[in-house]
């Protein structure tokens, strides 16, 4: 038995990008300038969002990631240290740290364009490096923000004991032996017809049906305002869990939020539609202040599950 098992009770394995928002009145054209707001400067990357939501919520929490040599890289690490993550797997070098350049019109409509830099340098000799890392933890959460072959190399290195989740965003396709880890696969609607393709379906039970025919122990869909739904690969497993109503104000990073909430709880023994009723709680307390990481709640700032 591994002494160090049972270290952490999430390690998430992902990305760390700055998000540089610029308000602007209008988007310039090619070959145009315009002038914006202040720049302001935002901890981001589902990865970073994720480990800083599970710290926050009190779970112990280490993130496998990395950063450039750079202002950035400091700023994020700063960003999971204040938050309470073990930052002893957070790498740095061999590209500027990722950003996100977002410019947000008065709409509120967002234009990005992100630049990986250090997640693309993320590799699967960085998880093999980790292995210590990987088995102090009970549960393991990824995203697609970094190389498939590094998620696909996590995979591998997972002990029999470890339980893996994974938000396949940007949704691509992906490898059997990927998915047949996944316990469970947690998507959006946008993820999960991206996923599926031509042979959706129309209802998030459809969708989970179609999903776990693709291979994944079990599957979380995410539903937005309506809270989630759960289906663990047994027959009529579909369960509805709602969420409480809040007055949303700013949904960005509550997918990772929530995600995070589920792995932790499912880390520490709870059923899947459990788990589940605690992060639609932990997501609905995330849209109800701006930005991701700074929107992100304790545990005594839950609303309470919907009657
Ligand atoms: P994403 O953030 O990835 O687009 P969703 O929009 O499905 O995914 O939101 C993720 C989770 O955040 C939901 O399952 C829910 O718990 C919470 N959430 C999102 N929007 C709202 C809302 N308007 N009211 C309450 N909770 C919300």
């Amino acid at each position: 038995m591994n002494d160090d098992y049972d270290r952490y009770d999430l390690l998430v394995v992902g990305s760390a990008n700055a998000d540089l928002v610029v308000e602007v009145e209008r988007r310039p054209a090619a070959g145009e300038t315009v002038l914006g707001s202040d720049l302001a400067v935002h901890p981001g990357g589902k990865g970073g969002n994720q480990a800083v939501a599970a710290a926050r919520l009190g779970a112990r929490t280490a993130l496998l990631a990395r950063v450039g040599d750079d202002a950035h890289g400091t700023l994020l690490r700063d960003a999971q240290r204040a938050a309470g993550v073990d930052t002893a797997g957070l790498l740095v070098g061999g590209a500027p740290t990722g950003v996100a350049l977002i410019t947000v019109d008065p709409s509120g409509d967002n234009s990005i364009v992100v630049s990986p830099g250090a997640n693309a340098r993320l590799t699967p000799e960085d998880v093999r490096a980790a292995s210590g890392l990987l088995a102090a933890a009970r549960v393991v959460s990824a995203q697609l923000e970094i190389p498939l072959d590094t998620v696909a190399e996590v995979v591998r290195a997972l002990s029999q004991d470890t339980r893996f989740v994974l938000n396949p965003s940007p949704p691509a396709p992906l490898p059997a032996e990927v998915l047949a880890a996944c316990d469970p696969l947690v998507v959006n609607e946008h993820e999960a017809r991206v996923v599926l393709g031509d042979a959706a379906g129309e209802t998030p039970e459809e969708w989970a049906h179609g999903l776990l025919a693709l291979g994944p122990r079990s599957v979380v869909i995410t539903l937005g305002a309506e809270g989630a739904l759960t289906a663990d690969g047994r027959a009529d497993s579909c369960v509805r869990v709602p969420s409480p109503k809040v007055a949303a104000v700013d949904t960005t990073g509550a997918g990772d939020a929530f995600t995070a909430a589920l792995g932790w709880r499912l880390g520490l023994g709870e059923e899947l539609a459990a788990a589940a009723a605690y992060a639609v709680r932990v997501g609905a307390a995330a849209v109800t202040r701006r930005g991701a990481q700074s929107s992100y709640p304790t545990a005594s700032e839950l609303p309470p599950a919907p009657a």
